[in-house]
């Protein structure tokens, strides 16, 4: 391919909007252009990485045996309203009318529409498992598009769906996928880390996320180096020792702590550390109010909290309703006697057995010391679960070592459904004895946009992209120095030509540019492979072969006859492509 025949627009300057690196480089190199707010036209070379890693996909997906179909992005509102999540996805999801006033869903995900199509087409166990998938854009309408590809309102994932007889059948399709999610992301050449994670109101609870360890990542993920333990903050643990501190046989006393509202503020009035105190918030939770402690010093995880609760709507209950549940304004309120002697109050089990705790007093400007939760407070031993996000340094719960706090770009998703969606659409299938049994599902995601911005975040230096040699654009730039010189670009279009023939993409950078701003554009967009054609490095003996990733010590000069050759193991092809 020519350069001046295609279409590539790189940007000296930094877009705006642009606050990660991936973003920077992803408009700079031209790869794409910013149509709206969370809304991208991928032009030619960005269509051409999206179609390499499409098809990366694709191949891994038929090789686990599933067979892609694609469904509409259109969904009725029916096929949400058979599951519930026509209200559950809230404004999330962009929804529309048809002109007879017909509701539809611009689909941010596709479990309903697939479940009723295995519904139509599933009648036997012998047509079971069956996975199918499609590479499909998505929708949503989310609070803060941002990053570029990463957040946006509309990408394209790749989603697929299991179908099982049972629960054996329903594993081993999860840990296919799981598996060609891995060959998926390393044929990418993106190092992706499986890590467990919060299966939110999907179904079963086995749930991994595919993560991209990068700074610029949204999630915090609880990471042991020892033992390989990896989970989502969300969902992460610690391994808790009981609190066992000696009996406190003095009774809770106030103690006034006027404007100290903050544990930092209370612990520095009080001179005493943060992990003497109880944190205490009250929550709104399906419209009613519950009391969630924890030790001063943690933070409520709200994701286990509203699990544990078997929530649907949990918040922050508002001044007015803290006032009424606990007699007292935020920052004063606690476990003992609260005005609501009715109120649910639930603890982190790391306070199970805390003794000469400090708490508030549900007393405007005053505190509790000398608190024995066990002896002065109304919580049911049910009411201690794990409740709080786990911090660097934390026990791991496999094997005790520190944990540490990386952060993660979530590429990928594997989940366990069950029967949820299934039951909802009555997708049964006859066994042997004709009796009707419902499918036990899966669902897998890849955002396959995300991946593409996430290679970029993983492998860029300050020049610009480094593209793995599989999903780049070109592999090749040849750089054609004198396009005005005839032999000069009849040699630079013969070693595209055979390189093409080779199967080796190979754009030839025939502009009328000076090299500086040639080699320039080429870090910029980080093709793999370099080739400068010059006439005076010809007249000098030959043309010169660099890999973008390596300095200019590693640059070989090769004769035009041997630039095939050079180039092909500059690949790792040697010979065989
Ligand atoms: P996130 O937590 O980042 O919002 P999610 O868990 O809601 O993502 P899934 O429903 O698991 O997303 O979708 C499958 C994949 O689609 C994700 O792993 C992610 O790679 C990609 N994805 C999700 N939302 C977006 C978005 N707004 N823009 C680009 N890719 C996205
Ligand atoms: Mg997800």
């Amino acid at each position: 391919m020519k350069w001046t025949r295609t279409l590539i627009q790189t940007l000296r300057e930094t877009p705006a909007d642009a606050e990660i690196e991936s973003h920077k480089l992803l408009v700079r190199a031209g790869l794409v252009r910013k149509v709206a707010g969370g809304l991208y036209a991928y032009m030619p070379l960005g269509m051409r990485v999206l179609a390499k890693i499409q098809a990366i996909v694709r191949e891994e997906m038929a090789a686990a045996g599933a067979l892609e179909i694609v469904a509409p992005i259109l969904q009725p509102a029916e096929l949400w309203k058979t599951t519930g999540r026509w209200d559950a996805m809230g404004a999330n999801m962009f929804r529309l009318r048809d002109r007879a006033e017909h509701e539809y869903a611009l689909g941010p995900t596709a479990e309903e529409v697939f479940s009723f199509l295995a519904k139509g087409v599933v009648s036997s166990y012998r047509q079971l498992p069956l996975t199918i998938y499609q590479i499909q854009w998505k929708f949503r309408d989310e609070t803060r598009p941002r990053f570029g590809l990463m957040r946006s309102k509309e990408f394209l994932m790749k989603d697929a769906y299991s179908f099982d007889v049972d629960a054996d059948g329903a594993d081993k399709s999860y840990w296919t996928m799981y598996h060609a999610y891995e060959k998926v992301f390393a044929r990418c050449g993106l190092k992706a880390v499986p890590v467990q994670a919060d299966g939110g109101d999907m179904g079963d609870s086995t749930t991994h996320e595919f993560h991209v360890l990068a700074d610029a990542g949204e999630d915090g993920i609880a990471w042991c180096a020892k033992c390989g333990y990896a989970a989502n903050l969300e969902r992460a643990e610690r391994a808790t020792s009981v609190v066992s501190s000696a009996p406190c046989a003095a009774l809770p006393e106030e103690v006034a702590t006027p404007g100290a509202r903050t544990i930092a503020e209370v612990s520095g009035f009080m001179g005493l550390g943060e992990d003497a105190f109880v944190k205490s918030l009250v929550y709104a939770v399906d419209g009613k109010c519950v009391m969630v402690c924890v030790p001063g010093d943690r933070d409520v995880n709200e994701v286990k909290l509203k699990r544990f609760l078997g929530a649907k709507e949990l918040a922050l209950a508002d001044n007015s309703a803290v006032l009424a549940a606990t007699g007292a304004n935020a920052g004063f309120v606690g476990p003992v006697k609260p005005a609501d002697a009715a109120m649910r109050i639930v603890a982190d089990v790391s306070l199970k057995g805390a003794e000469g705790r400090v708490v508030g007093a549900n007393k405007d400007g005053f505190h509790l010391r000398n608190v024995s939760l066990a002896r002065d407070t109304a919580i049911a031993g049910a009411d201690y679960a794990d409740l709080t996000i786990v911090k660097a340094g934390d026990a791991c719960p496999h094997c005790a070592a520190a944990l540490e706090i990386k952060r993660g770009i979530e590429v990928g998703q594997v989940f366990k459904l069950g029967v949820k969606y299934s039951k909802a659409f009555n997708a049964v299938y006859k066994n042997d004895n004709l009796e009707e049994k419902l499918m036990i599902m899966g669902c897998y995601g890849i955002g396959v946009s995300r991946t593409l911005q996430a290679i970029i975040e993983q492998s860029h230096d300050k020049d610009g992209i480094l593209w793995p040699d599989a999903v780049a654009p070109y592999r090749v730039v040849i750089e054609l120095l004198d396009p005005g010189v005839a032999e000069v670009a009849k040699i630079a279009e013969t070693l595209e030509s055979a390189l093409e023939a080779r199967g080796v993409d190979t754009i030839v950078d025939d502009r009328e540019e000076r090299p500086g701003v040639k080699f320039k554009d080429a870090d910029l967009i980080g093709f793999p492979v370099r080739v400068v054609v010059g006439a005076k490095g010809l007249a000098a003996g030959g043309v010169e072969i660099k890999r973008r990733c390596e300095d200019k010590s590693k640059t070989r000069v090769v004769a035009p006859g041997d630039a095939v050759a050079a180039v092909l193991e500059c690949l790792g092809l040697g010979g065989e492509a």
